[in-house]
């Protein structure tokens, strides 16, 4: 089954919900909406506690309502906001209820699984979702996207991969694509030896040498499990088998990735490294919006590069093909694990090639069930956080 996209025609003022506001793709997003004020409504705008930021900007959108999930921030939410009418809650149940409230487009941008329930949330109204938080979608894939599919709702790629993807995949004719070629930057340790990445601090794996993003999948993009993570997200949001996914090295990150067909066609959307490219092909869907992104210069540029993977120094890929073939909850046991593994490196209570063999063995040890619902979800999610928790610890 292929979800193919629902074209709605464009709002000429699009109501929107932005969860995650003040991360990274939150930022960005709505640096494009402070550009065309007029043609965006903010209805509602989470954060998780950095209350000083989502005043900020419920206080330039005009939002209607500004929710914060760690509910000790309440208090200084409300205060932030005093005088402005913006309506103002706590807790992560107020989370999904931002998702649920009446907008036609919502940005899912909160980071890991805890953007499950509130993108759940928006799929289940049948809203237009730009997608930016990847481990909902490697977590829950089969859930989501039948639920994507019974309700009418639009799942759009803001990672720049499946956006560039999404940009030149038929549809239609889905028959004629031989493979998907997920480009990746290779991160900052690309050229390290394995001796030297062992001894890598949280500081250098989040120093991105082309993308500026938060914390955890600029570490992800270290380890490569983002590459990783990216394969499963691809499988299940185009709906093709894991052996016709591939993964190519290319450091510029100029071509953000690319379809061959069968006739030997290959086809791929290019684009400075800049997030607000997606981003803003997301938000004017089905048309499309000036952005500030510098125009891609490749005379400048002069050469771009490519080369394969190494599986000896960057084992993630081979854990999402495991996880893929396991299918079930294994998806969600990687990605739960690692989320713990990359907390914990962040923290300076693991080194970073830990990460890969903590993710390697709770995918291992933890037997795979089918993914029948979000009850199954929730306990395969709780034993690879715990079997994590666990091996760190130990490991102390
Ligand atoms: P950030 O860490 O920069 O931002 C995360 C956002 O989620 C913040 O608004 C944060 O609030 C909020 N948040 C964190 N934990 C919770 C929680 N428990 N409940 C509710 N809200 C929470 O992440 P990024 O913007 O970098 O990434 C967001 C998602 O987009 C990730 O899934 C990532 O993989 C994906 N992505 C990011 C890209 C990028 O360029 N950054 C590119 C492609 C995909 P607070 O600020 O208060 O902590």
């Amino acid at each position: 089954m292929t979800v193919v996209p629902q074209i709605r025609p464009a709002p000429a003022r699009r109501k929107i919900a932005i969860l995650g506001s003040t991360g990274s793709v939150g930022r960005q997003t709505i640096d494009l909406i402070a550009r065309a004020p007029d043609a965006y409504e903010t209805v509602a705008l989470t954060a998780n506690k950095n209350v000083g930021a989502l005043a900020e900007q419920a206080r330039l959108l005009h939002a209607q309502m500004a929710v914060v999930a760690d509910e000790s921030q309440y208090q200084a939410l409300k205060d932030a906001l005093a005088g402005t009418p913006t309506k103002v809650a706590a807790g992560a149940q107020a989370v999904v209820e931002a998702a649920e409230a009446d907008s036609d487009w919502i940005m899912s941008a909160i980071v890991g699984a805890a953007g499950l329930p509130a993108t759940l949330a928006a799929a289940e109204r049948g809203a237009t979702i730009a997608f930016a938080n990847k481990e909902t979608l490697v977590c829950a894939g089969p859930l989501m996207m039948k639920l994507v599919a019974e309700r009418g709702a639009t799942l759009l790629p803001v990672d720049s991969e499946h956006n560039a993807i999404y940009q030149v995949f038929d549809f239609d004719h889905k028959d004629g694509i031989a493979r998907l070629i997920l480009t990746a930057s290779g991160g900052p340790f690309l050229s390290l030896s394995r001796e030297e990445m062992a001894k890598v601090t949280p500081e250098q794996a989040v120093k991105h040498p082309v993308w500026n993003m938060g914390a955890k999948i600029s570490v992800d993009s270290a380890t490569l499990m983002n590459k990783a993570l990216e394969v499963i997200e691809a499988a299940f949001l185009f709906q093709m088998p894991r052996e016709q996914i591939d993964v190519l090295v290319h450091p510029q990150s100029v071509i953000h990735s690319m379809v061959e067909y069968r006739d030997g066609s290959v086809l791929a959307q290019l684009g400075s490294p800049d997030m607000r490219t997606p981003i803003g092909f997301c938000l004017a869907w089905p048309r499309r919006m000036e952005t500030p992104v510098p125009k891609l210069d490749l005379a400048k540029i002069g050469q771009l590069t490519f080369q394969a993977p190494d599986p000896q120094k960057f084992p993630a890929l081979a854990f999402a093909q495991e996880a893929l073939r396991k299918g079930g909850t294994a998806p969600a046991i990687l990605s739960a694990a690692n989320e713990v593994a990359v907390q914990a490196f962040l923290d300076k209570r693991i080194g970073f090639l830990d990460i890969e063999r903590i993710n390697e063995a709770v995918l291992t040890a933890l037997p795979t069930a089918a993914l029948t619902d979000l009850d199954v979800l929730r306990e395969a999610d709780a034993a690879a956080r715990a079997k994590a928790e666990e091996m760190i610890t130990s490991r102390q």
